[in-house]
């Protein structure tokens, strides 16, 4: 394998990641740090392995403005598993949560948590088609609810939250699957925060959990052992077996993001590229943006075809060009590309002068 015959790869999640952080893993494959024992067959209780937790911990804590007193987990059970955890662990006997829901995974979480207590939708998009997050002002937050869930940006639209919502004072509780690590997020302002790796981080398989010293101390009591955030904090994110080979590729992944200018370049990184194909997006009206403007997504960019019988044309021509993994979400339908932190911009200009010469042949 070279880096040349890799695909420009647009995929949802799991989604590419940085070429190097691929080559590192190959080379730990056989010999892990000089160990002698290979990546995928040492042990989690082994110091070489500790190491590469406490490297990542420390490292993301850096890379993320995570504050001292808040508690960092690696778990498992993807972002999926938050939806009911978060709830689970936070939502005591006859409390309530208000939820915003913006899209298909909002609603997924709002579901879970409905098992667990009073949960409900404080904001749901009604006609518009989840093509846009909401202000501060257009919804309502309970006056008795213990916290709100929002999700930061929505990978199968392609909106995103561009300020901090209003959660009426309560505790905030985000789901940044699809935007960590790739846009500002001030940890401090929230009280959970949780995110699969696969999209912006690394493998499938590993879950980040940030838990305040507030969300910490509100875990109840008689919790399954593995669904317990209290147990999992109590071990270090040891407790079992964790994903050895998801934590070693999440130390990876934020020590490119270390070593390449931390948050700060990655943000600015992505609105290079975002910048870049919303505006050839906005060119010409052969493309139709889905999202509104003010609530555009700069990690997954949607779009259909004013004329929608092109589509399959365009992502058939387009695998043959070397770029792969844009078919949109069935939610929206049309295109979408991804383009979290590992996606480089030569990705992203290789897309836009595809984009040209398909609208040259065939406008
Ligand atoms: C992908 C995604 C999920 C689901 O993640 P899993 O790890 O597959 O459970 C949840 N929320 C958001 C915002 C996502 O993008």
């Amino acid at each position: 394998m070279t880096g040349a015959s890799r695909i420009h790869n647009f995929g949802a999640g799991p989604a590419v990641l940085p070429l190097s952080v691929v080559e590192e893993c190959r080379a730990a494959l056989p010999n892990l740090n000089g160990s002698g024992f290979g990546l995928l067959e040492i042990s989690h209780r082994s110091q070489v392995f500790q190491d590469i937790v406490d490297s990542a911990m420390a490292r993301l804590r850096r890379v993320l403005g995570v504050p001292e007193d808040y508690t960092v987990l690696f778990l498992q059970g993807g972002a999926s598993l938050q939806f009911y955890m978060t709830a689970l662990n936070l939502l005591g006997e006859g409390e309530k949560a208000d939820y915003l829901l913006t899209g298909g995974w909002s609603k997924k979480a709002l579901a879970e948590a409905q098992r667990v207590g009073d949960a409900q939708a404080a904001w749901s998009p009604d006609e518009s088609g989840f093509k846009r997050v909401p202000n501060n002002g257009e919804y309502q937050i309970r006056e008795d609810a213990v916290f709100v869930h929002y999700t930061s940006n929505n990978t199968l639209y392609g909106t995103q939250f561009h300020h901090l919502p209003d959660s009426g004072g309560k505790p905030l509780i985000l789901d940044a699957s699809s935007d960590i690590a790739g846009v500002p997020i001030d940890i401090s302002a929230h009280d959970l925060v949780y995110a699969g790796a696969q999209k912006n981080l690394g493998p499938s398989g590993v879950t980040v959990v940030i838990l305040s010293p507030w969300a910490l101390s509100k875990v109840g009591d008689g919790i399954p052992t593995m669904l317990d955030y209290s147990v999992h904090a109590s071990k270090g994110s040891l407790f079992n077996t964790p994903n050895t080979f998801g934590i070693y590729v999440l130390d990876r992944v934020f020590n490119w993001l270390e070593e390449n200018g931390g948050l700060e370049a990655s943000i600015a990184r992505n609105k290079a590229k975002s910048d870049l194909l919303y505006g050839e997006l906005d060119r010409t009206d052969f493309w139709a943006p889905h999202a509104d403007k003010d609530s555009r997504s700069v990690m997954n960019v949607t779009w259909r075809m004013a004329n929608e019988s092109l589509e399959p044309v365009f992502l058939a021509e387009a695998e043959v060009a070397g770029l792969g993994g844009l078919k949109g979400h069935r939610s929206v339908g049309g295109i979408r590309a991804s383009m979290y932190n590992g996606c480089p911009l030569e990705s992203v200009e290789a897309l836009v002068a595809f984009m040209r010469d398909f609208e040259s042949r065939n406008s």
